[in-house]
């Protein structure tokens, strides 16, 4: 070994192969380091806490090169499942070549990265979620844990993510395969709670009339010789089974009687009933959940498609907030395309038709990150979507500004605009514990020969 290298011993640099491992303990050691100049990353403690440190200190780098480093786990220590996940797995210190190889495998994808300059937190760690798959050639499996709030962990994009933000990351996710960068293959589908999304929830059946919980399944009877039905506590007597129409002994099931069904009583309320309501216990925030109120999602393992390869590469330009596309909101572009064709049809038909702009301003709405507001556009979108006709056209531009085509539409300011402004606002309002949120509504009614950006510049003045 050069003299040199024997030196940086005692920083713990590993030199093999032309590449260089750096040994570390405690994230003070790795923050006096150039780690541009290491290939790789060893954690060298059993110290969950300071492993831990460590692993976040290099994924979260905002210098992409950096962030996707190898990282692994010296062999001789032991440290959390939950843990070792989000690294690159054990190495053995006497055994190096394997390690290596790996390490070839990413420095050299790596460098096969564009580096963009990114806005918003779900664009990076859409980024770096990409160009970890890519470097690693492999796919993110979720695992089983019983400490994740959804009873799932996924390795690498958990890391990027608190707890309580597991619906932007499922959503990221979701929207990464909907745009083709990501493909998934379903592994499980798991109910959340609709108030905490969390999963660890207790199933009881209970009254659909007064909801408890105090209720009893008992068979019913039906006596052969008369016919009589009835529950089997109308039957039972001291010394067994006895007709309450006929009074005849019932002995023998199958001959004398049958049990066809079964029917739930409320201790509660008397109620009887044949199927019970089924309500999932929240045992993290104690919501009682309708099982139609549970929020499914899917779990999937993720890779990265070719698609997604060349939007890494960066032959794709990054997609801006503005490319919104929900459930029954259009993007703006869509938009257009339908009102100019609506434009060219009132000149022909004489007929009248109307654009409207809907807008308001929130100042703790607009600090929210993209993936909330994209959140935000589907849930204002479907309820203004609830008070327009089947024929009327919406689209979004950002969460708080939304343009309604209303065909053969003739009042100046029409009746569900109004309920719009209103109910909106008093949601909104509602929703933020604010009075009333100032929903500002314009309209333009359609004339020959005028063009659609011109009318939305209008808005804008
Ligand atoms: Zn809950
Ligand atoms: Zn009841
Ligand atoms: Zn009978």
């Amino acid at each position: 070994m050069l003299n040199v290298l024997r030196h940086n011993d005692r920083t713990n640099k590993i030199q093999f192969s032309g590449y260089t491992l750096l040994r570390v303990d405690h994230i003070s050691s790795i923050q006096q380091e150039s780690l541009t100049f290491v290939d790789a990353i060893i954690i060298d403690t059993e110290n969950n806490e300071h492993a831990t440190d460590l692993v976040f200190f290099i994924r979260k780098n905002a210098d992409l090169a950096i962030a996707l480093k190898p990282i692994f786990i010296n062999n001789t220590c032991q440290l959390n499942k939950t843990f070792e996940i989000h690294t690159d797995g054990y190495i053995d210190l006497n055994e190096l070549s394997i390690a290596i190889n790996r390490v070839d495998i990413i420095t050299k994808r790596s460098k096969r990265i564009s580096h963009k300059n990114t806005v918003g937190h779900d664009y990076q760690v859409k980024q770096k979620i990409l160009a970890f798959l890519f470097t690693r050639n492999s796919t993110i499996v979720p695992i089983t844990n019983r400490a994740s709030l959804i009873g799932y962990s996924f390795p690498f994009i958990d890391l990027f993510y608190k707890e309580e933000e597991v619906m932007s990351k499922l959503s990221m996710l979701e929207k990464s395969v909907e745009c083709g960068h990501l493909s998934t293959n379903l592994k499980d589908f798991v109910h959340l709670c609709k108030r905490c999304h969390g999963n660890y929830l207790n199933f009881v059946e209970a009254c659909p009339k007064c909801d408890s919980i105090d209720i009893k399944a008992q068979d019913i009877v039906h006596h052969f010789v008369c016919a009589h039905v009835a529950p089997e506590k109308d039957f039972k007597t001291k010394d067994g089974l006895a007709c309450p129409k006929c009074d005849k002994q019932l002995r023998h099931i199958g001959i004398d009687y049958d049990k066809p069904s079964s029917m739930y009583s409320c201790n509660c309320c008397n109620h009887e009933f044949q199927t019970a309501k089924m309500i999932a216990k929240c045992i993290d925030c104690n919501a009682e959940n309708e099982l139609s109120a549970l929020i499914k999602k899917a779990i999937g393992s993720y890779s990265i498609t070719s698609a997604g390869e060349e939007w890494l590469r960066g032959g794709e330009e990054q997609s801006s907030q503005v490319s919104l596309l929900n459930d029954g909101v259009m993007t703006l572009s869509l938009f257009k395309i339908i009102a100019s064709q609506e434009l060219k049809r009132i000149t022909i038909s004489k007929s009248t038709s109307q654009i409207a702009h809907i807008l308001f301003v929130n100042e703790r709405l607009d600090t929210f990150d993209d993936a909330t507001k994209k959140l935000l556009v589907k849930e204002i979108g479907a309820i203004i979507k609830s008070y327009l006709l089947p024929s009327d056209v919406m689209a979004a531009d950002n969460y708080n500004s939304y343009y309604l085509l209303l065909p053969e539409t003739k009042e100046q300011f029409p009746k569900r605009l109004e309920t719009i402004q209103y109910n909106l606002g008093k949601l909104l309002g509602d929703n933020l514990q604010e009075r009333l949120l100032d929903i500002k509504i314009q309209t333009h009614q359609l004339i020959e020969k005028e063009t659609v950006d011109s009318i939305i510049k209008q808005f804008h003045k």
